[in-house]
Formats: C-alpha cells, structure tokens, sequence
C-alpha cells in the first residue's frame, strides 16, 4: 500500500496508542484526521504528547464512501466518550461480508463509565445482527487473538480465521457484556 494514498486517518477513541502517527500521516501525506467530538475534547483537556489537530469529527450513524465502499461510524461510548466502532464491507475470495471494528477494548475505571460501555456492547450487538456482521475485529489485536489470526492468514490459512459467522460475533459481544457486568459488581 502507498501512504501517499491514506485520505482519512480515524482515530476511533482519543488514547495515544490510537493516534500517535495521526500528525505524522497528516503532515506526510495530507491525510484528514477523524475522531468522535467528545475524544476532540478528551485530548484538548488531557493534552498528550503527539495529538494531532483537531479536524474532523464524527458523529453518531456518520458515513464515509471510499470508492464503492461506504464505513459507517457507530458511537460506542464507554471505554472513553467518543469511541467510534465502524462497521464496512469486506471481500474474501469474491464474497462480501460485513466486519466491525470494535473502536475501544479495555473496561474504563469508573463504574457511571462501565455502565456506559455496557449499554454500548448491547445496542452494538442489535445494529451488528442487523447488518448481518460476520467479521469481527479489534484494535487491540492481542485482545481477540488478532495477531494469531494475521499469522494465519500469512501462513496460508484456507479459511479466513477473522470470518467467524453473525453467531460468533454475538458471542464476542456477549463475553464483553459478561465481563463488564462482571467489572461492575466488583465495584460494589
Ligand atoms: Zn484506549
Ligand atoms: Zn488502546
């Protein structure tokens, strides 16, 4: 792939290890930096080191068309304010399926927050059923065996490990449910 082509960076929450080259693409390669408004405003108030500008924001249901692919921006608010987790197409050997990414992994420290993450696995588990999501993917690729399935696929798996079925990726949204009731109830 040519950086000279990135149009759009989208940082889907505002943590440095989701932003730290956003700048550096920007300047590079006049690439758009994209983030949730309430994750603009985490980092203006945190300040961190290597934050890009602000620029452009996203909203809630906000598409993006890149070629004949459109990425639709979903708010999962809960591991910080404005986490965004897209859902998009995805081809494998000619057929189209559909993946999200979840934006934000880690349960947040307060409980008001946990809840919050709680209500967003829920509703992002109904849009996922009803996109026919079948794909699951994280940005923390040690959290759901990403990496292991990258090696796979680099191995020459025949079968797409991240294809997992519209079942299994309800699964994947009920264990993050499971584990932050669970987070919750340790906070009493
Ligand atoms: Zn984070
Ligand atoms: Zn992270």
């Amino acid at each position: 792939m040519n950086p000279a082509h990135i149009k759009y960076v989208v940082a889907a929450h505002g943590h440095d290890d989701h932003f730290g080259g956003a700048q550096y693409l920007a300047d590079t390669y006049g690439a758009r930096v994209m983030m949730h408004k309430a994750d603009w405003d985490l980092i203006a108030a945190e300040r961190p080191e290597h934050a890009p500008k602000r620029d452009l924001e996203i909203s809630d249901g906000q598409k993006l068309t890149l070629g004949d692919t459109t990425i639709v921006f979903h708010h999962t608010p809960g591991h910080t304010p404005g986490t965004v987790s897209p859902i998009f197409p995805v081809r494998w050997k000619g057929r189209r399926h559909t993946a999200i990414l979840w934006g934000g992994t880690n349960p947040p420290a307060t409980t008001e927050a946990k809840r919050t993450n709680l209500t967003s696995v829920r509703e992002a588990a109904v849009t996922m059923r009803r996109a026919g999501v079948d794909v699951e993917l994280n940005n923390h690729g040690g959290a759901d065996y990403g990496l292991t399935r990258i090696e796979q696929l680099r191995a020459g798996a025949t079968k797409n490990p991240f294809i997992i079925g519209p079942a299994r990726t309800q699964r994947f949204m009920k264990v993050m449910e499971t584990m932050l009731r669970g987070r919750i109830l340790q906070d009493q």
